[in-house]
């Protein structure tokens, strides 16, 4: 997510802070602007890019704008899912923009509808945009921060109307939300790589269970919690964010680089050189290496014109997918002992395919090191691995999942590794969520009111 107040190109300038963010959603992309009199929007069911091939962003005219690129966790691939969702009222637009997922939205939902409210989908956009409006309420502080209140789970929400943008993170600040400067401008964006882009620079992050307020009278913060320790999403360090962002003032490359150096006290191995699968585990395998003294070699090559293999929606088109990425280097290969690291292992497509291609280009040995623990539990805060029965880790033991990717040895990151990598002090701010590697959930199913069941 990209927004931008008090700048005469919002619209131009959000379509590059979501080009810089394309790598966390490539479903879908949209723009909505406001010129102080209309709210409009722009979107596509496509890559930045093509859903603004012909410059469309122009068309936004207007002073401040909020942008969304679409990652899928659930819902239909239709352009209805894309967001910023526009809502109008009496005399008074809104666009929303949503990362995360709402916990409690089916009982929110039901608690709306018994009040006569009619809900087209089952967003959280539009779940929050209902809350707000309640009672005929105006889109306000006040009745924005009441419907947070109302709201359990992970969220960061942008909210666009005619006269201010507000930005707020869920109580726990699972997922990342940072504010920058752009001249006098504000912006915001959910990774600071997007800053650097428009040649904005960082001011902070936005806290959690922190509201704040962008308008022609500047910047104002309120609080719809008290203070808790932060739990930002672990896999944003570890597969979701851009190298070049900082999250928690922790680069992402740096804390991957360490990830591999942990891994490689750990676990390490005798071997003759050390890969990673492109494009995020490269900073781990570079750690790793540099740990074990073993060269690091591009022992695979990518293909940059196709899109994240995780992202396809079938398991059979997620292994074409990864056919297709992903070749290897034989002179590097062959005849090796390699050692093989990638970020994470999810549903272990990737890790049996690579190893296949490894092996079957020469390698003497192939070992499988995961610069991340095991993922065993299922994600409720807007990750998409939401069902236990997909995850290899939990339904397999070390020794099975060595066997069914046909690695020679396989080694896992452990969360203690983990933290390490990445926790620089006690504070409050550096608090981790690790809960699909621990089972440890910041926000659990009982906080939002419901009871375990087939979903999860
Ligand atoms: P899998 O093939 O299902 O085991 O998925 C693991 C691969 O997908 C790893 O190589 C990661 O780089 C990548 N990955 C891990 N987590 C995610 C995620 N949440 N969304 C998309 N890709 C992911
Ligand atoms: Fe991130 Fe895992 Fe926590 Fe989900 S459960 S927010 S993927 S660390």
């Amino acid at each position: 997510m990209f927004g931008i107040w008090g700048h005469n190109k919002a619209a131009e300038i959000t379509y590059y802070g979501l080009h810089a963010l394309q790598h966390r959603g490539q479903d879908g992309a949209g723009i909505a602007a406001t010129d102080g009199k209309d709210l409009q929007v722009h979107k596509g069911v496509a890559l930045v890019n093509d859903v603004f091939k012909h410059a469309e962003f122009k068309e936004l005219t207007g002073h401040a704008a909020i942008g969304h690129v679409r990652y899928p966790t659930g819902g239909k691939d239709s352009i209805e899912e894309v967001q910023p969702f526009i809502f109008h009222a009496k005399s008074e637009s809104v666009a929303i923009g949503h990362d995360g997922n709402i916990m409690n939205k089916a009982i929110l939902r039901d608690e709306l509808e018994s009040q006569g409210s009619i809900l087209q989908t089952s967003t959280d956009p539009e779940i929050l945009a209902h809350l707000i409006r309640r009672n005929g309420q105006e889109v306000s502080e006040v009745s924005i921060l009441q419907a947070l209140k109302k709201m359990v789970g992970a969220y960061a929400f942008l909210i666009l109307t005619e006269d201010k943008i507000y930005a707020a993170l869920g109580a726990r600040g699972i997922r990342p939300l940072s504010i920058g400067k752009l001249g006098d401008a504000y912006v915001i964006s959910s990774e600071t790589c997007a800053f650097d882009i428009v040649g904005a620079t960082f001011v902070r992050e936005i806290n959690p269970g922190e509201l704040v307020t962008i308008s022609d009278e500047g910047i104002q913060s309120t609080r719809f919690t008290e203070p808790q320790k932060r739990a930002l999403c672990s896999m944003e360090y570890v597969y979701l964010s851009r190298p070049d962002s900082d999250l928690n003032h922790v680069n992402v490359h740096a804390s991957r680089k360490s990830m591999g150096i942990e891994l490689a006290k750990e676990a390490p191995i005798e071997a003759d050189v050390v890969t990673g699968v492109p494009d995020s585990s490269i900073s781990a395998a570079i750690g790793y290496a540099e740990e074990m003294k073993l060269p690091y070699e591009i022992g695979i090559i990518k293909n940059r014109y196709i899109g994240r293999t995780f992202i396809q929606p079938t398991q059979e088109l997620r292994e074409q997918g990864v056919k297709m990425k992903l070749s290897p280097v034989r002179g590097i290969i062959e005849g090796k002992r390699v050692v093989m690291i990638d970020d994470s292992i999810v549903r272990g497509t990737t890790s049996r395919r690579i190893v296949k291609m490894l092996k079957d280009t020469g390698a003497k040995e192939v070992h499988v090191r995961i610069a991340s623990p095991m993922i065993t539990n299922p994600c409720y805060y807007g990750i998409d691995m939401s069902t236990r029965d997909e995850l290899i880790a939990a339904n397999h033991t070390l020794e099975e999942m060595r066997d069914m990717i046909g690695a020679d040895s396989i080694a896992y990151l452990s969360p203690e590794g983990l933290e390490r990598a990445i926790v620089r002090d006690d504070s409050l701010e550096q608090g981790l969520c690790k809960a699909c590697m621990t089972g440890e959930y910041p926000v659990t199913l009982k906080d939002a009111g419901i009871k375990m069941n087939d979903q999860y």
